[in-house]
Parts: C-alpha cells; structure tokens; sequence
C-alpha cells in the first residue's frame, strides 16, 4: 500500500517531562510540530528512584508524604498538558511511572510505538545531572529511535510562552528573561 505520508515523518511522539522550563518548552514545541504533521503524543514523566532516595535520607518521617505531593504535581502538570493538546486536535495520553528517567523513557518509547522522543537540552537535576549524566544525552546514546533535544524559546532570542507547573497557568516571558 502507497502513502503520500513521507516515512520520515513520525507518527507518535513521545515527549519527556521533568517540569522544567525547558521540558514545557519542548512540549509547548512538539505540540506545535504534531499539528502540523498530524502526529499523535504521549507525555511521560518519570519519578526518578534516585530523587526518591535523596527524599528519603533527607526527610524520613516525612518521605512518604513529601513523594506523594511530587508525584501528585507530575500528574496534574500532565494531564494540564495533555488537555491543551486534546484541545488542539492533537490524540495525547500520558505516562507517569517510577524508575530511572532513561530507561524508562527508552521502554515506553518501544511500548507505545513511538518514532520520536522530544526532550529538553537542561532539567531540573542542578548539579545532580553532572553526578548522574544528562537524561538527553544518555537518550541519545540508547534509544532506538530519534531523539529531538530542544531548546527554551527564550535561550534563541524568540519570546517564550511557559506554563508555570504550580498553578497551570501561562504567562509570557520576554527573550531578555
Ligand atoms: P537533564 O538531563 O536532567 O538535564 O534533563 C534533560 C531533559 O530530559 C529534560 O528537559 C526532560 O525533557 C528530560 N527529563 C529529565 N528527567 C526526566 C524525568 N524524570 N522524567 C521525564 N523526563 C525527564
């Protein structure tokens, strides 16, 4: 069977969420990309173990609670992002799961039968990322399918519309932010 649909064009893009800037800014980027090539999405977010650990060492009557207020953040800041997407004509669902961002990453990706992942250039891991390496970079090592590392709108000059995870709401940021 023949397509006019160019092979290189992806079909469902996995897009990985860590509630940085950065990450909401490839998603506001692979939202815009999926309209237009009519492509599906999956958010995923991955409860890191190792963030769970530190949690743990660093407040142990209070992990449990303080795990749950994390992961109870991720899910909504998901399902906010995936209700813009819907909004916009775009089939999105979404992951969350507990492990390590990679290779969880890289099993979704195979799971749902995804031929792009969309990812941040930075995270929110601070100095943590140069203990543990870049999520990207480790992606790019392993993953059997391409891998789009994006950069925030505002790092470029262009003006970048955020979402602020608290409160889901948008506000604009000046390029000179
Ligand atoms: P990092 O390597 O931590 O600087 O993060 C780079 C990018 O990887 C982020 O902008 C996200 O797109 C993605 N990422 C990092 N950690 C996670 C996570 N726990 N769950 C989902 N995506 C993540």
């Amino acid at each position: 069977m023949t397509s006019d649909r160019p092979t290189l064009l992806p079909r469902r893009i996995l897009v990985a969420i860590d509630g940085s800037d950065t990450s909401l800014s490839a998603a506001d980027q692979a939202m815009e990309f999926a309209a237009q090539i009519g492509a599906e999405i999956t958010l995923i977010h991955v409860h890191d173990e190792e963030v769970a650990r530190a949690l743990k060492a660093a407040v142990p009557d209070k992990f449990e609670e303080a795990q749950w207020r994390l992961e109870d953040d991720a899910d909504h800041l998901l399902e906010h992002l995936a209700e813009r997407a819907r909004k916009g004509g775009i089939p999105c669902t979404v992951r969350t799961q507990r492990g390590d961002p990679c290779g969880v990453i890289n099993a979704v990706a195979e799971e749902v039968g995804a031929d792009l992942i969309v990812v941040g250039r930075t995270g929110r891991r601070g100095v943590r990322r140069v203990l543990l390496g870049s999520v990207a970079r480790r992606l790019i090592e392993s993953s059997r399918v391409p891998v789009l590392v994006v950069t925030e709108r505002a790092e470029e000059g262009a003006p970048a519309e955020l979402l602020a995870p608290e409160s889901g709401a948008r506000r604009e940021v000046p390029s000179s932010a």
